[in-house]
C-alpha cells in the first residue's frame, strides 16, 4: 500500500483524538428511535463516520471517492464507518438501488461491521427507522417555541424569504403559540390537511445573512408510500432536518459531505445544539466537514444525466463498460484496488477542481502491472506464411513454445505456470507489422528483413500476396532454423524487432470490444452544455481478434495484459468458455488526444 498522504480531514481527526474530543461518548449499540442514545458504555470506536447515499440510483466514481474516504478514515483511525441509507424521500427510492449500493461498497473492499472486545456489530442503518424520533424532535422544538406551522403558500414563502441582498420578512403564522403549533403539527401528522397545505418550519432568524437559517422547512405533508414505512406517515422530514439527527443518533463524530452543504452547516449545528439543550441528544455532538466533490474529465456524474444515457439507449445499461457507475467500471475491468489507489492519490481538498481521466487509468495500470497475466492477441490479423516450414521442421509440425505469464515476480513468490502455445506453418500477425515498402526507420517485416516472432523463431520476410484491390492477403517469410527462443544459439541471428503473433493452429477467435471515452469534450456538461452533443461516436468498436490459447481459457472477469495493446478483461456478462469476449480497459500508455 502507498504511503497515506495527510489532508485536512486527517488533521482534524488527529487533533480530535489528541484532545480527546470524543472520549466521553457513550454507545449503547444499535440506535433505535434514540431512546438509548448516550446511555450505554463508553464508545469503543475512536471515531464514527458514515456513507449515507440516497437509494435513488446506481453509485458512480464520485461515490467511490466518498466510500474510500469515509470507510478508509474509519479503518485508519480505529473507528467504524456506518452504512446508512438516507431514505427520507419516499418518492424516488427503491429496493433495487439498496441492493446495488451494498454490493458496490462490498466490492470496493469495505464492510460495515465493527468488532470490539470480541463483540461484532453490524452498522447498516436506514434513516427511515428514525422517523419516530424525528417526529418527537419536531414536537419538542414546537413546544420550546423553536418551530411553527406555516400555512403560507409556497409562493408566499419564497417571496418572504428574501435573497442575498434583502432580509426576509416574518410569516404571519410565525407568532402562533406553541400550543396552537403543536395542535396543527398533530393534524398534519394525522392526515387532516392536504399535501402542501402547510409546512413545519424551524424558527430561527428571517434576517440571517445565511438564507438557510431563515426559518427552513423541516417537515412537509406528502401522501406517498415509503419503501420501508409504507403508508404509516403522511408527513416526511426534510433532508436538512433529518440528516443531522441521523448522524447524532448513530454517534457519528465526523460527518463528511461535499462542499454544496457548507451553507447548511450552521443549521446542522443549530438543530443539534437545540435538541441537546432539550435533552433529546447527548453531547459531544457530531460535526460536519465539507470536501470538494470529484469532477473527472470526460465524465458526467449526475445521476439524472446518467439515467438519460441509459433510458435513451446511448449505452447498453447502467453497467455498460463506458459508464462511470461502479457497476460499469467493474465490468470495464477496473479493480477495487485501482479505485482505492485512485481515491488515495486524488486526496481530499476544500477547492473544486477537475481530475484528469488519465489519473484513473494510471491507477489501473499500476494495480495490474504485476498482477495481470500476459498474453498475445492479434487485433488486426493478417496471415504470415512460413514457406520453408515443411522442409525445415516437417510437414504439419507444430513446435511447442512458452513464455512466462508474468515478467516480474516478487522475491519469494512462486511464479505462475508459463503460457504454452505452438508455432506452425501459419501464424496471425498484426497487419501494421508488415510494410511492402518500409517507411524510414521501420524495423518490422519488409522484404529482406528479419524479425523475431516473440517466444518463437526468427523469420525473414520474402514478400506478400495481394488481392485484386492490392490489399495484402498474406505475408510470406522463411523460418531461420535453430533460432527458437530459449534454445542455445537462439540469439546468434541478430534482429531489430520482436513482434507479437498467434498461431493459426491453436489461436482462438475472440470478440474484442475496444472502448474509448464516452465523450469527446473534457467537460461534457460544464456550464449547462448539452452533453449529448459531445458523445463520442467511436466509444465502442467491436472487432474479431485472435488470442493465444491461455487467453481463450480465461474465466469471466479475469484481467490480462495483451502484450503491446493494453489491459483487457474477460467480460463478466458475455464471456464464456468457447466464446471469448474481452473488453479493453485501457491502453498501455496515455494516448488520448495525443
Ligand atoms: P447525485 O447528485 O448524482 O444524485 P448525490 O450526491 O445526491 O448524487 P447521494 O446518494 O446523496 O448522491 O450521495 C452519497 C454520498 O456520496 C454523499 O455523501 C455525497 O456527498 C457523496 N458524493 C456524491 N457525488 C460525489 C462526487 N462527485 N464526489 C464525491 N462525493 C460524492
Ligand atoms: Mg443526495
Ligand atoms: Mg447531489
Amino acid at each position: 500500500p502507498e504511503h497515506k498522504t495527510s489532508n485536512f480531514l486527517r488533521a482534524i481527526i488527529e487533533r480530535d483524538l489528541e484532545q480527546g474530543s470524543y472520549a466521553s461518548r457513550r454507545w449503547a449499540g444499535t440506535p433505535g428511535d434514540g431512546a438509548h442514545h448516550g446511555q450505554g458504555e463508553p464508545d469503543p470506536a475512536k471515531i464514527r463516520t458514515r456513507f449515507p447515499p440516497e437509494p435513488n440510483g446506481y453509485l458512480h466514481v464520485g461515490h467511490a471517492k466518498s466510500i474510500c474516504l469515509n470507510f478508509g478514515l474509519a479503518r485508519d483511525y480505529g473507528g467504524v464507518c456506518h452504512m446508512r441509507f438516507d431514505d427520507t424521500n419516499p418518492e424516488k427510492e427503491e429496493k433495487e438501488y439498496v441492493d446495488s449500493i451494498l454490493d458496490a461498497v462490498q466490492w470496493l473492499g469495505f464492510g460495515w461491521e465493527s468488532s470490539f472486545g470480541g463483540r461484532t456489530e453490524s452498522h447498516l442503518y436506514y434513516a427511515s427507522d428514525y422517523f419516530d424520533f424525528m417526529y418527537r424532535a419536531a414536537e419538542a422544538l414546537v413546544q420550546a417555541g423553536l418551530a411553527y406551522v406555516d400555512e403560507q403558500t409556497p409562493e408566499q414563502m419564497r417571496a418572504s424569504r428574501g435573497d442575498f441582498t434583502t432580509p426576509g420578512t416574518d410569516s404571519p403564522f410565525r407568532a402562533r403559540s406553541p400550543e396552537e403549533n403543536l395542535a396543527r403539527l398533530r393534524e398534519m401528522r394525522d392526515g387532516r390537511h392536504a399535501d402542501g397545505a402547510m409546512v413545519l418550519r424551524a424558527k430561527i432568524d428571517m434576517a440571517s445573512p445565511n438564507i438557510n437559517l431563515r426559518d427552513p422547512a423541516i417537515y412537509r405533508i406528502r401522501r406517498a408510500t415509503h419503501h420501508n414505512t409504507g403508508d404509516r406517515w403522511c408527513i416526511y422530514p426534510m433532508y436538512t432536518f433529518a440528516h443531522p439527527i441521523e448522524d447524532a443518533l448513530e454517534n457519528i463524530t465526523h460527518s463528511i459531505c461535499t462542499l454544496e452543504f457548507e451553507d447548511q452547516r450552521p443549521f446542522y449545528d443549530w438543530l443539534l445544539d437545540k435538541l441537546a439543550e432539550l435533552g433529546l441528544l447527548a453531547r459531544p455532538l457530531p460535526r460536519q466537514y465539507e470536501f470538494a466533490r470529484l469532477n473527472l474529465t470526460y465524465v458526467i456524474t449526475s445521476k439524472r444525466k446518467l439515467a438519460q444515457l441509459v433510458n435513451e439507449g446511448h449505452v447498453s445499461g447502467w453497467d455498460d463498460p463506458r459508464m462511470p457507475t461502479i457497476v460499469g467500471l467493474r465490468r470495464r475491468g477496473y479493480t477495487p484496488e485501482s479505485l482505492q489507489l485512485f481515491a488515495e492519490r486524488i486526496g481530499v481538498t476544500k477547492a473544486d477542481s477537475w481530475i484528469d481521466y488519465s489519473t484513473l487509468e494510471i491507477a489501473l495500470r499500476d494495480d495490474l502491472e504485476n498482477k495481470a497475466h500476459r498474453g498475445m492477441a492479434v487485433l488486426d490479423p493478417v496471415k504470415l506464411v512460413l514457406t520453408n516450414w515443411d522442409e525445415v521442421m516437417g510437414a504439419g509440425h507444430l513446435e511447442p513454445c512458452s513464455l512466462p505469464a508474468l515478467p516480474h515476480v516478487a522475491e519469494g513468490r512462486t511464479p505462475p505456470p508459463a503460457r504454452e502455445f505452438t508455432i506452425g506453418r501459419e501464424v496471425w500477425i498484426e497487419r501494421e507489422d508488415f510494410a511492402e515498402v518500409p517507411p524510414k526507420g521501420y524495423k518490422r517485416l519488409f522484404p529482406g528483413n528479419k524479425v523475431r516472432l516473440k517466444g518463437g523463431f526468427v523469420v525473414e520476410c520474402t514478400g506478400c500476396e495481394k488481392d485484386a484491390d492490392g490489399r495484402v492477403t498474406a505475408v510470406l517469410a522463411t523460418v531461420v532454423p535453430d533460432t527458437k527462443s530459449g534454445t542455445p544459439g537462439a540469439d546468434a541471428v541478430k534482429v531489430k524487432a520482436a513482434i507479437t503473433w498467434v498461431g493459426v493452429a491453436d489461436g482462438v477467435a475472440a470478440e474484442v470490444r475496444l472502448y474509448d471515452r464516452l465523450f469527446t469534450d473534457a467537460h461534457p456538461d460544464a456550464g449547462g452544455k448539452d452533453f449529448k452533443a459531445s458523445l463520442n461516436p467511436d466509444s465502442c468498436r467491436v472487432i474479431t481478434a485472435y488470442v493465444e490459447p491461455s487467453l481463450a481459457q480465461a474465466v469471466p472477469d479475469q484481467k490480462f495484459q495483451f502484450e503491446r495493446h493494453g489491459y483487457f478483461v474477460a467480460d463478466r456478462q458475455d464471456h464464456a468458455p468457447g466464446r471469448p469476449v474481452f473488453n479493453r480497459i485501457t491502453g498501455l500508455k496515455d494516448s488520448w488526444g495525443k
